[in-house]
């Protein structure tokens, strides 16, 4: 288990702790009240069920060992090993269709209702001028701050299962959307993939983007480019001027 115990330490309480012997005994009740076919499925489900209920753990390493594999040689276990975190991460939202402050919000409930997530933060929302030459009505854009345990391309689906949700209309491209989710910032990290780039590959450019996250985390440093978001909107704002 990994959690910051510095609380703990400096006070003697270990209401600020985690408690080993809770652990042990909400494993232990997992593992009693639910079946598995696979080693891996119990790892996985055991791995998020235990960073869910102690909200003070961040991270777990988890090895479920199988004894009397049927492997037919004197192999003792057979074992799966998984390291599972909290993720911290950034989501661009905006709506151009319909009630578009309604649309943000079920957004939001429909991410506060997945239990992979936890949303952290939600910025003003702020009224912009569509980009792209479409035109369209005004946007309504804001930012989320939110820990996760879904991986990157997890996250992605859910933030498509959301849109489908809210009907987004696609057909015109940077046309008017009901409701548009990315994924600015997963960590530190920089994944470049056929569906998936982050951080966004726009973010830099947009001032509907990095105001809202101004008001989250001014000092978030991006991975490539080694600027905060305050010095990326200042960068912005002077080349518009
Ligand atoms: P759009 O809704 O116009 O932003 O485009 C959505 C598509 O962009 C998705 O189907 C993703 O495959 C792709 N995509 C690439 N990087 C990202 C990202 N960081 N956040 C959201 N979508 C992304």
């Amino acid at each position: 288990l990994y959690a910051d115990l510095s609380a703990a330490s400096c006070s003697d309480d270990l209401t600020k702790s985690v408690s080993y012997g809770d652990v042990c005994h909400f494993v232990k009740n997992e593992m009693e009240n639910t079946t598995y076919k696979l080693i891996e499925a119990l790892t996985e489900q055991l791995a998020r069920k235990v960073l869910i209920h102690f909200p003070i753990i961040e991270k777990v390493t988890i090895e479920v060992k199988k004894p009397w594999a049927p492997i037919l040689l004197p192999i003792e276990t057979v074992s799966v090993v998984m390291e599972r975190a909290w993720h911290t991460v950034y989501l661009g939202i905006g709506s151009n269709l319909g009630d578009k402050e309604e649309n943000l919000k079920t957004a939001i409930d429909l991410l506060k209702a997945d239990e992979l997530c936890k949303v952290l933060q939600v910025s003003p929302f702020i009224v912009t001028a569509p980009v792209g030459g479409v035109k369209q009505d005004d946007f309504l854009n804001g930012a989320i701050e939110l820990k996760t345990l879904r991986t990157p391309e997890q996250l992605l689906n859910l933030i498509g299962e959301i849109e489908e949700k809210l009907k987004r209309v696609r057909e015109i491209h940077w046309g008017p959307r009901t409701i548009d989710l990315d994924i600015l910032y997963y960590d530190n990290e920089v994944i470049r993939t056929k569906c998936l780039t982050i951080p966004h590959p726009e973010l830099q450019n947009r001032e509907f983007v990095l105001e809202p996250m101004c008001n989250l985390a001014q000092n978030l440093c991006h991975p490539i480019f080694g600027k905060t978001i305050f010095q990326l909107y200042e960068d912005l704002r002077n080349k518009e001027n």
